[in-house]
């Protein structure tokens, strides 16, 4: 069964929490959130689309001991996620509340 983990719950909890405090009220509008909404998405697709073939291109790649660079992307791209994730579910709370 698919679920949501508690790892991924820690995550958005905590992205959610680290918005600065002049950010955390209730969006203005629907429209508002979905605008913060669309822009993490272009964020997260910019990441998938050419993250990897920039982080092979750093130069950190290419010093000794150095990170994979696709262990670098994959991170890139969950925190981009995670992004999304947590604007969604500030629409999600703000229709409930
Ligand atoms: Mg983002």
């Amino acid at each position: 069964m698919i679920t949501l983990q508690e790892f991924t719950i820690r995550i958005i909890k905590d992205e959610m929490e680290s918005i600065p405090k002049k950010y955390q009220k209730p969006f203005n509008s629907m429209h508002e959130g979905l605008a913060v909404l669309r822009e993490e998405y272009v964020e997260l697709e910019n990441e998938i689309f050419f993250g990897e073939k920039k982080a092979k291109e750093h130069p950190y790649t290419k010093e000794p001991g150095a990170l994979d660079p696709k262990e670098i992307w994959k991170a890139k791209v969950r925190q981009e996620a995670v992004q999304v994730a947590a604007m969604a579910a500030r629409i999600i709370q703000e229709l409930t509340v």
